[in-house]
């Protein structure tokens, strides 16, 4: 059951950061997706250039695995820049945070993921830091107390939320770019698994590709996780690292992924609103609790591709199954 909740969980898997090492795309042309979003990205690294200034301050949105990190990254390429990753959670103390600042050279970007997670004493500092790149730090206290100023390089913070409403406003106005990913269509995944599967030195044909990325629920993290369960398959099946269709059918009726590429973990939570709470609406706390879950991987990662598949709706008195969640419950049963 807990290899079957990450599949359908698109967080990130110790594996995951692995792979992501290998399939990961370099640059801005390998980016499949998006198009409107890197088109824009595109223009604003061209600009940056030009006028030989680091890039704005940018902030992506967007459930989680959709390539909020590897934009990042490829960002830092594109620019020639350094790249230092941190989060939100990551950074207890704004001691910590004046290290990494002051650490950064000009034109480095810093990354903090999950940015929504910052402490209010870390997010004070960021606010002079992104503005006018200065700190202010005050030691000691009461009649002692003194201020020490910091003059920071120019740096371009890139940050990354899933869950762009619970960002103060004062901080994302400091962001003058803003981007929001939305979930991949079916044809863009296809084509991010066949360059995954390249890289991962797999053959694998075109109506495989669309039929994984199909049950993908919209998210590349979990189509190139799909693959490598595809991959293990196919290799102890068949002793060949080619995959066809035959091979991803069984492999996904082995892991519970159905066509709709829900897995048992997802269906569960459908059933549980239609048995336990007669198809809703349920608030979300109590949902979490019959399901034994944190509040925020139901909100953050399963539910937005529950809504956006139109199995779920919310309502201002919770969640509601819909006919459709209905229907594919009762078929899955049999
Ligand atoms: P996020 O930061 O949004 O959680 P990541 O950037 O870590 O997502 O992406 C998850 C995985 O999916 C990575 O292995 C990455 O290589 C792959 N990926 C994401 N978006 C794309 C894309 N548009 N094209 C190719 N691979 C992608």
């Amino acid at each position: 059951m807990e290899e079957l909740k990450r599949i359908v969980l698109n967080q990130e898997t110790e594996e995951d950061v692995v792979t992501s090492l290998s399939v990961r795309p370099a640059s801005l042309q390998d980016f499949i997706g998006q198009k409107d979003l890197v088109a824009n990205i595109r223009i604003s690294i061209e600009a940056a250039k030009q006028r030989k200034e680091p890039l704005e301050h940018m902030l992506f949105s967007g459930p989680p695995g959709l390539g909020k990190t590897s934009l990042a990254h490829i960002i830092a390429h594109e620019m020639n820049s350094r790249l230092t990753y941190t989060s939100g959670p990551a950074i207890a103390r704004a001691g910590d945070f004046i290290g990494i600042l002051t650490n950064l050279s000009a034109g480095d970007i810093l990354f903090i993921d999950e940015i929504h997670r910052l402490s209010k004493s870390v997010e004070e500092f960021l606010y002079p830091a992104m503005e006018s790149f200065k700190i202010d730090f005050i030691v000691d206290k009461g009649p002692y107390a003194k201020t020490i100023n910091f003059n920071l390089k120019p740096f371009t913070l890139i940050g990354a939320t899933t869950r762009s409403g619970l960002l103060a406003s004062p901080l994302r106005d400091r962001f003058g770019i803003q981007h929001h990913l939305d979930f991949y269509e079916p044809e863009d995944l296809a084509g991010i698994i066949a360059n995954a599967a390249k890289k991962l030195s797999l053959t694998i044909d075109a109506p495989s590709s669309l039929e994984i990325a199909r049950r993908s629920r919209g998210t590349p993290r979990i189509a190139i996780r799909l693959l490598k369960r595809v991959r293990d398959f196919a290799q102890v099946n068949t002793g060949s690292p080619s995959i066809t269709l035959d091979q991803v059918l069984h492999a996904m009726d082995s892991l519970k992924v159905d066509e709709q590429g829900l897995d048992e973990f997802s269906r569960k939570i459908l059933r549980v609103i239609i048995e336990t709470y007669s198809g809703g609406p349920v608030g979300v706390e109590a949902l979490a609790a019959t399901l034994n879950e944190e509040v925020d991987t139901l909100v953050d990662v399963v539910e937005p591709y529950l809504l956006k598949a139109g199995f779920l709706r919310r309502t201002s008195r919770g969640r509601e199954v819909t006919d459709k969640a209905r229907k594919h419950i009762s078929c899955s049963k049999k």
